[in-house]
């Protein structure tokens, strides 16, 4: 999502310039050189450039378009002005260099854009992407980029404080999350619920069709769909069979599964925190619809108001990016999400909420981030299942203890924070180590 967001703005701002533009060129570094081909960037990088964007793409489309450029060696940039592209010599894969050059930004996914008249440079922009499809300009920091600016009813800036402007307006956190959303986007309390219900429904989707589709996914490894099978299984069970205690746990696989095969397939997912972990909140929301009982609307717009607080503590504080921090700022902080969200969705405590956060990533800490041949696939797929799994259980602790616990959520991030910068680079998204080095036969 990252760099199709960075080329789209790249392109559009030099439609804005009016200039005569002869030739663009894409430098990737980093992680983003590294496990890129995986990742699907280039494709990106070409759809964007092509004034395509995450949110509007038509996925049936993309196939064609990134087909038609790589045969003609030709594109619409912005969708306006036709352009030689030519992938050999214009998009580079900088795979030996961790940053671009003169870049003050310290992050291993930095693009580099760059567009000219004849010799002429007419444009140079140096960007990154963080996680989630978020994007930190060239000496921009994070803190920068926080939408803090704008005026709450009730700022937080951590857990504790979460806690305590909640406890102090005696709102539940998804109360508290709702009014300032009414005040940062000027909705209205139905509107902002009729927007979550529609990113619920894009992910509903993305289930279904997960679920519906057999085959191989694309990239080499050769590995096959599962949720599909899984769910044939799971429905077939003849008439008269002792029901399987454990049924849930499978559906809550196929959820997971079926989300990140779609993912893998370049299919359409909502990013929850990001694209490789976009299948734990929405299993962990399907989950909540199916098993829990008395679950309704009112409990899944609970859950989602939730998880999102949850996540905005961990892109604040920390990083939701495995290329910074490896797959505990993935999966791990979706796990935390999603262990928030279905307390919230069954009615638990402000205090059991964060407790079921803090539970969730304290046993995902240290994961790294290291797929099979860059692909978002081994171990991707199944670590969304295994998450999801965490993540019910997390909360099924959570809501059985009393809220006092040892160890705050707060300080679980701070751990989970300062471990991924201790963790050595090749262990988050170079495919340089672990499975991806020890699978290399796959
Ligand atoms: S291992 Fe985790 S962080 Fe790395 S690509 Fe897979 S899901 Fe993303």
């Amino acid at each position: 999502m990252g760099p199709m967001r960075a080329a789209c703005q790249f392109a559009r701002s030099l439609i804005a310039l009016h200039a005569s533009v002869t030739r663009v060129t894409v430098d990737l570094y980093g992680s983003l050189a590294l496990t890129g081909h995986g990742h699907a960037t280039d494709r990106a990088i070409l759809l964007g450039l092509s004034g395509q964007e995450p949110a509007t793409l038509d996925p049936d489309a993309v196939d064609a378009l990134v087909t038609s450029i790589r045969s003609t060696g030709r594109l619409l940039l912005a969708g306006r002005i036709p352009l030689d592209f030519r992938e050999e010599s214009d998009l580079r894969w900088e795979r030996e260099t961790l940053l671009p050059p003169g870049s003050r930004t310290q992050h291993p996914n930095g693009m580099r854009f760059r567009a000219w008249s004849g010799e002429t440079q007419l444009l140079e922009t140096i960007v990154f992407s963080i996680g989630g499809g978020f994007l930190l300009a060239d000496g921009e920091s994070t803190a920068q980029k926080s939408p803090a600016q704008a005026p709450l009813p009730h700022p937080f800036s951590s857990a504790a404080e979460l806690l305590d402007a909640a406890h102090r307006a005696n709102l539940r956190i998804d109360e508290l999350l709702l009014a300032n959303e009414c005040a940062l986007s000027g909705l209205t309390p139905s509107q902002v619920h009729e927007r979550i219900l529609a990113i619920w429904s894009v992910m509903d989707a993305c289930m279904q069709r997960g679920i519906a589709t057999e085959g191989i996914l694309p990239g080499g490894l050769k590995v096959r769909r599962r949720a599909h099978r899984l769910a044939a299984r799971l429905e077939s069970v003849q008439p008269g069979t002792a029901p399987d205690p454990l049924a849930a746990l499978d559906w809550l696989t196929v959820y997971a599964m079926a989300v990140n095969e779609e993912n893998a397939a370049g299919g359409r997912v909502v990013t929850a925190p990001t694209n490789g972990a976009a299948g734990v909140v929405p299993a962990v929301a399907r989950y909540y619809l199916r098993f829990v009982e008395d679950a309704d609307t009112a409990g899944l717009l609970r859950f989602f108001l939730t998880s999102a607080a949850i996540g905005i503590l961990y892109k604040e504080n920390a990083s939701i990016s495995g290329a910074e921090v490896g797959c505990q700022g993935e999966v791990g902080v979706a796990c935390s999400m999603a262990a928030a969200g279905l307390v919230a969705a069954r009615n638990g405590t402000n205090g059991q909420v964060e407790h079921a956060a803090e539970i969730a990533m304290e046993h995902n800490l240290g994961m790294t981030c290291d797929p099979i041949g860059g692909l978002v696939q081994i171990p991707c797929i199944e670590r969304n299942a295994m998450a999801a799994a965490k993540a019910v259980h997390a909360a099924r602790i959570a809501m059985q203890e009393p809220e006092e616990h040892k160890v705050s959520l707060d300080q679980v991030i701070r751990t989970m924070y300062l471990t991924g910068l201790d963790m050595q680079s090749r262990y988050k998204e170079t495919s340089l180590a672990g499975l991806a080095l020890n699978n290399i036969e796959c």
